[in-house]
Parts: structure tokens; C-alpha cells; sequence
């Protein structure tokens, strides 16, 4: 071997910069990695709503040894518990060898993505084509979302309170639906509206159908024929819509990106991408030292607010149930605990490069993202890790060989945006934010690294496991 210059020795000695996963890991753990994400692709063909992934999730948990948490249960270390909050969230626990008093360790996904939701009265015909009214959900390009195969998930519940689950649109026998976008032709007018105003709210409308139910004379014969057709499928009637939450998403399926299948595209990677591994570590912790807690949440794309979302009390309350289980309050645990705020991040897109910072921003492939501050302008809205979490978070990762690297939410006054990191914060927990780099985020086909998913697994289970 040729010796080293003092340029290179030092260099190596002296500098940082994060580096392909590929260029760190064996070649079997990269195949680990790629196997690992068909579990993955499937979740993510299966699950497209909040309340899909905690059913999917809880029959996998169940599956796992998980059994629903009791109040009035003694429970010791390597128990395997859920609780449901609403069908919406759901947290995991596996109890540890040591008391909740000492501090228990928190990863925290979200399971809800941007969408598109129909209104409480969504059905309408106009010139013989029946549409549904709809309000976007959480922060999209509503132009990306016309002119693509749509689907419809979500609950009903009828006059008598039964409840009628709908799946529609998934499967290649089933019709899809679709929100139509103007021809070139006659686009001349659209054209001239900014990027912001190309479709807007009330033009997000879903063709549903266009034949009317007889060739009778008389009006909305075209909306008759759809209820018809729903009440024949559902057993429901138009009043139904107003107890009912609809979701319209893309119908396209996942598929591996690129001649080398190094990425995953689909929809909703923000933030199933992390959720999928913090629930597969939870599922993998046997017996750990400290009680490990993965809530997978609601709500994250419109603030956390509601009884689903993170700044309700559902994950406090959960908390102060096993700290009293063992005599201890809740906000003593809390106090010790800590918390991976497991969100993704924006990677670096070569062709809008003026956004990022290269130095401090994520790129696909160099492992999970550790963001210690999110926000906006001079960190508006951030929980901001401190040095010594911080400390703790490189140490578990390096010491387990996990592939990271850190980054920013692009350039300072580019935007910004936050995550559920704060308001588990505000319960003295310590908290930082880890999660995958995403390319396209929020719009129909997201883009993530397979490289990146297993490192996340493995950077969830690795706290789960530190001593
Ligand atoms: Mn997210
Ligand atoms: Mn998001």
C-alpha cells in the first residue's frame, strides 16, 4: 500500500461528510436492505389511509405476540402491547427490564398523508356527468392530482349507525375515478394563472359517472343512477355522506425507480416510510432495557390538532396509565423520557437545487436524516435538540453501524415546515427528528431509497435497544 500524504491522512482524521450507503455497508447488507423494502412496498399498497395502516398494523402486531392494553393488567418486562386511539392512531409498547420511572424511549410517525377528502354533501350532476365536491387535505400542488387514476377509502355510517367500510378503485377490475385538467388547446387563460392558482380548491372536482339512470325526462338523472348504483353496493343514501369520511388518493400502484431499482415510488412514503420501520423495530424489540413506545399518529399533515393528532393527550394518557400501573406519575416519566421524532426530510433534488444548502441538507441514499431544528424563517415553530440529545442520537447510531447524516429543510428562508417533534417536547420529553429523505414529497408518486427505509429500521431499532 502506497503511504498516505499528510493532505489525505488529515483529511480522513479531520473532516465529515456523509457518503452513499453503498460506499459504507457490505454488499449482503444492501440485499438486506432491498428485502427488507418488499415488506415495505406491500404495506404501502395495502395501506393508503390512516385508519388502513391501524388495522394493518394491529393484526401485524397481534401476529407479533401484541395483545390490547388492559388498565387493570400487571404487565412485566417483554410484554407486547397496543392501544387504538379512534381507529386512527395507534402506539405500541413493548415493556421493558427496567421501570417506566427511569424514562422510556418514544419513536413517533404519522400515518395520515395529503389527500384529497370529499364534502359532507359531495354528490352532484352537471350537463349529464355526476362529480363529487371534495377539500383538499394537508399542504399539496393541486395540480399534480389531475388527470391521474384515483381511488375512494373510507367509512360510512348509515341512518341505523351501521358502519360500511369502502375500497375502491385499487384493484385492475375496479373502476378509478379522476379530477379532469383543461386542454393545451383551450388553455391559453389557465396558462397565465401562477403555478399556486392552476387548479384551484373547487376545481379539484371527481368525475364519478355520466349515464343517466333511464332515458326518462327529468333532472340529475345521471347523480340517480350513481346513488342507485351506491345504495345497491353500500346500502346507503345520499344523507349517508354527511356521516361519512371519504378519502380520494392516487390508485397507482408502488413500483421500484430506476435501471438499478435503488428507489421506491408511490404515495404516501410521508410518513408511512417511517412508520412502517418504527413499527417492524417495536415488533423486533425483545425484552429491551427501557420500555419502548412507537405511536403512529393522525392528523400530522394539518397540525397534529384533533383528538387523533399529537398535541391531543392520547400518548400522555397512555403514559400515565403504565407509570401509575407501577406507582409512579406520569410526568416523572416523561421527564426521563426521549423521543425520535420520526418524520421524513426534503432530499436534495438535482434539478431545483437552488432551494438546498449541500452542506447541511439530506440527499437519497447517504442513510437517515437527523434534523435538529425544524420551522421557518429564524426557527419559528422548532423544538431545536440540544447538544447533549443530540450526542446520545450520533452515539446509538455510530455504535450500531447505522448510515446518517443530517440536514435542514433547504435554505434558511427558502420556507420550512414542522413536524410532531415540538409537541412531544412540550411534555419535557427530548426529542430530535429522524426519518427518511424524500424526493417529490406531497404530491401523488413520492420517491425514497431503499437504502434509506432499512437504515431507518435499523436506526429505530438500534434506540430501542441502546443501553
Ligand atoms: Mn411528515
Ligand atoms: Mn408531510
Amino acid at each position: 500500500m502506497e503511504e498516505k500524504t499528510i493532505v489525505e491522512q488529515l483529511s480522513e482524521e479531520l473532516t465529515y461528510s456523509p457518503k452513499h450507503a453503498c460506499r459504507l455497508v457490505e454488499e449482503s447488507e444492501v440485499a438486506t436492505a432491498d428485502s427488507f423494502c418488499e415488506g415495505y412496498k406491500e404495506f404501502l399498497n395495502i395501506c393508503k389511509t390512516e385508519r388502513e395502516c391501524v388495522r394493518y398494523i394491529v393484526d401485524a402486531a397481534k401476529e407479533k405476540g401484541f395483545t390490547e392494553y388492559d388498565y387493570d393488567k400487571k404487565y412485566s418486562a417483554g410484554d407486547k402491547v397496543y392501544r387504538i386511539n379512534r381507529d386512527k392512531s395507534v402506539i405500541l409498547a413493548v415493556f421493558g427490564k427496567k421501570p417506566c420511572k427511569d424514562g422510556v424511549r418514544i419513536a413517533a410517525a404519522h400515518i395520515d398523508s395529503p389527500r384529497i377528502d370529499l364534502k359532507p354533501s359531495p354528490l352532484y350532476e352537471d350537463e349529464e356527468m355526476a362529480l363529487f365536491k371534495t377539500h383538499y387535505y394537508g399542504g399539496i400542488k393541486k395540480y399534480q392530482w389531475t388527470a391521474i387514476p384515483l381511488s375512494l377509502h373510507g367509512v360510512i355510517f348509515k341512518a341505523d349507525g351501521s358502519r360500511v367500510d369502502v375500497n375502491i378503485g385499487e384493484k385492475d377490475d375496479e373502476p378509478k375515478f379522476v379530477i379532469t385538467d383543461l386542454l393545451p388547446h383551450l388553455g391559453e387563460e389557465q396558462m397565465k394563472r401562477t403555478l399556486a392558482g392552476g387548479i384551484t380548491g373547487e376545481e379539484l372536482n371527481i368525475v364519478v359517472g355520466s349515464r343517466p339512470l333511464t332515458n326518462d325526462k327529468g333532472g340529475d338523472l345521471v347523480k340517480l343512477n350513481i346513488l342507485k348504483l351506491l345504495n345497491e353496493k353500500y346500502g346507503i343514501t345520499e344523507k349517508d355522506f354527511v356521516s361519512a369520511e371519504l378519502e380520494i388518493v392516487p390508485s397507482m400502484p408502488v413500483s421500484d425507480i430506476g435501471f438499478d431499482r435503488s428507489l421506491i415510488g408511490g404515495y404516501g412514503h410521508d410518513d408511512r416510510v417511517c412508520a412502517y420501520p418504527a413499527a417492524m423495530a417495536a415488533f423486533d424489540a425483545d425484552s429491551p432495557e427501557y420500555t419502548c413506545i412507537s405511536v403512529l399518529t393522525d392528523k400530522e399533515e394539518t397540525g397534529s390538532d384533533g383528538n387523533t393528532g399529537l398535541q391531543s393527550s392520547y400518548l400522555k394518557y397512555f403514559i400515565e396509565d403504565i407509570a401509575k400501573a407501577e406507582g409512579s406519575e406520569g410526568y416523572r416519566v416523561l421527564s426521563k423520557s426521549s423521543c425520535l421524532s420520526a418524520d421524513v426530510n426534503a432530499a436534495f433534488d438535482p434539478t431545483f437545487s437552488s432551494v438546498y444548502e449541500k452542506k447541511n441538507t439530506s440527499f437519497v441514499n447517504r442513510g437517515i436524516v437527523v434534523t435538529k431544528y425544524t420551522g421557518a424563517r429564524g426557527k419559528a415553530g422548532t423544538s431545536d435538540a440540544s447538544a447533549e440529545f443530540m450526542s446520545f442520537v450520533r452515539n446509538v447510531f455510530d455504535s450500531a453501524d447505522v448510515v446518517w447524516q443530517h440536514g435542514e429543510l433547504g435554505k434558511v428562508d427558502a420556507g420550512g415546515g414542522g413536524t410532531v417533534a415540538k409537541y412531544i417536547a412540550n411534555l419535557d420529553v427530548d426529542v430530535v427528528d429522524v426519518g427518511v429523505p424524500v424526493l417529490s414529497m406531497h404530491s401523488p408518486y413520492e420517491v425514497v431509497s431503499k437504502l434509506d427505509v432499512y437504515m431507518a429500521y435499523k436506526g429505530f431499532k438500534a434506540y430501542f435497544e441502546h443501553k
